[in-house]
């Protein structure tokens, strides 16, 4: 009986896995069609062939929900600092490379205007939204000759020979579940984390680098509602309020400075989502989270701008300013008590507060400032200062913005995010150990990292690190 002879594996330079943010800039930058001021051009004669698999049939859902449908594409001014782990040097000269503005002047370029919230996110202009950004972006890369493999898992990656590139196995989303493989001499994967699984990111990519020898460092839920045991009397207030992460003796490890928000179950809100980053990639397993809503509660204080918007902003200050001592809020008291010594704490309080908080974390209420002895005023102060929000856990994978943890940025070349334990391999986007605080970072992030992916795996040299003085 004769066989029909089985199909050579079709063959490619680079493969990328994952349609996401960081895979669609990687595919555009591998085929050298994208400089790294944003603006697109067609791809060189000599671009390297370059196929973008990603699973789902119709990939780029996590742009599409992103920042409520808006797509909140990245921020003004965005440093090292604003991700964990905070201030790393790679970060900075990977954001170099392919700076907010290129992002902002591609979805521009794409006939997509920009416009920038106070807080400096920046997001389409009104009338546009989420899906014009992925539409520009999976154009952009059908333009520059990027081969779509869309509804096409990838398996199972392996390298054969050493120096003979890789080998991968396809899985399709129809019915059958068909299974085949390709051969490419480079591999990007861009498989974002674990969060909402149902966008297609199940956590592939970590299986795929600890199969090539890489450590992941562990992966967490981040920016996602923490779970509280606050008073039921908090449920449904929203409040300008200081979130400090701290390590179990009271040194601070992180402060957010924004609007918070109690639900039923716990705390969410930009300062609360920005602490569970920082809870999750905290150097202790188990942080305390402590509100003050003292300081942005003063009229003249940081928050002033906010006040009187309709709507606090979506995001948390660049700069927390320092938590007030609780010894200022016990001086305000004493000073109170003398000016009105029959006014109640309550009273006292509430010319700064809420009623509806200051009912729920503050005993004594009733008290009049005169008769109120010492510790009770101390306590006070402290519960207004430094209120224990009783964090028990967060909402998991399900309903996080991102994941914390992956890929260490240690076992990655700095140039090119190649695997220093797997050359030709490479990482980009939220498979990477580098995760962002709320307001456009983890796109910043997903954007810059894919377009230097991409570009070294291409092998395009960077034209101008020499300028920007990087060492490798
Ligand atoms: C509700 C929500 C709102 C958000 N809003 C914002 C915002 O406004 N601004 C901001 O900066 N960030 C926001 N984020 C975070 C941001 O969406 C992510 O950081 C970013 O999308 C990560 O991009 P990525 O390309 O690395 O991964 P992803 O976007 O997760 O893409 C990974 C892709 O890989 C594919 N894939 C996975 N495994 C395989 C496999 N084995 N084979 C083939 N394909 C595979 C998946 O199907 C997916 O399409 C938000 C996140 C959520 C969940």
């Amino acid at each position: 009986m004769s066989h029909a002879p089985t199909p050579a594996p079709e063959r490619f330079d680079v493969v990328i896995v994952g349609a996401g943010a960081a895979g669609l800039l990687a595919a555009i930058a591998a085929r050298g069609a994208i400089s790294d001021d944003g603006s697109t051009h067609a791809p060189p004669h000599d671009a390297p062939t370059v196929a973008l698999f990603d699973s789902m049939p119709q990939p780029g859902k996590k742009i599409l929900i992103s920042g409520g449908g808006k797509c909140n594409l990245t921020n003004e001014r965005v440093t090292e600092h604003d991700f964990a782990p905070v201030g790393s040097k790679i970060v900075r000269s990977i954001l170099r490379e392919f700076p907010p503005a290129a992002i902002v002047r591609f979805v521009e370029e794409a006939g997509i205007p920009t416009r920038i919230e106070p807080t400096g996110k920046i997001f389409p202009a009104e009338g546009r939204r989420a899906r014009d950004v992925l539409g520009a972006l999976q154009s952009g890369a059908r333009r520059a000759g990027v081969v779509f493999r869309f509804g096409h898992a990838i398996d199972e990656i392996d390298r054969p020979a050493p120096g003979d590139g890789f080998r991968l196995v396809t899985r399709s989303a129809d019915r059958d579940g068909a299974t085949g493989t390709v051969h490419a001499a480079r591999v990007v994967i861009a498989t974002g984390g674990r969060s909402i699984p149902k966008t297609g990111s199940t956590g592939a990519g970590y299986t795929f680098a600890e199969r090539f020898g890489h450590t992941i460092v562990p992966t967490r839920p981040a920016l996602v509602g923490l779970t509280s045991a606050h008073p039921a009397g908090l449920a449904g207030l929203t409040m300008p309020a200081l979130v400090l992460v701290r390590r179990d003796n009271g040194k601070e490890i992180y402060r957010s400075a924004g609007s918070l928000l109690f639900t039923h179950q716990g705390i969410s809100g930009p300062a609360g989502l920005d602490a569970s980053l920082w809870r999750a990639t905290a150097p202790v397993s188990d942080p305390d989270v402590v509100a003050d809503f003292w300081t942005l509660a003063d009229p003249n204080g940081p928050w002033r701008a906010f006040r009187d918007l309709p709507k606090p902003p979506g995001a948390c200050l660049a700069e927390s300013p320092n938590a007030t001592d609780p010894t200022h809020v016990d001086a305000f008291l004493r000073n109170q008590a003398a000016l009105h010594p029959k006014r109640r704490l309550a009273s006292a309080l509430t010319q700064r507060l809420p009623r509806s908080l200051v009912d729920s974390v503050v005993a004594d209420g009733d008290t009049p400032l005169a008769e109120l002895r010492q510790d009770a005023r101390r306590r006070a102060a402290a519960a207004v200062t430094r209120f224990d929000l009783g964090i028990r856990g967060d909402a998991g994978f399900e309903r996080a913005e991102v994941t914390a943890g992956g890929v260490p940025l240690g076992e990655l070349a700095r140039r090119t995010l190649e695997s220093r334990i797997a050359p030709g391999l490479s990482f980009c986007g939220e498979v990477v150990d580098v995760t962002g605080r709320l307001g456009g970072f983890n796109f910043q992030w997903a954007w810059s990292s894919g377009y230097v992916a991409g570009r070294g795996a291409a092998r395009i040299p960077a034209p101008d690190s020499e300028r920007r003085g990087d060492s490798a």
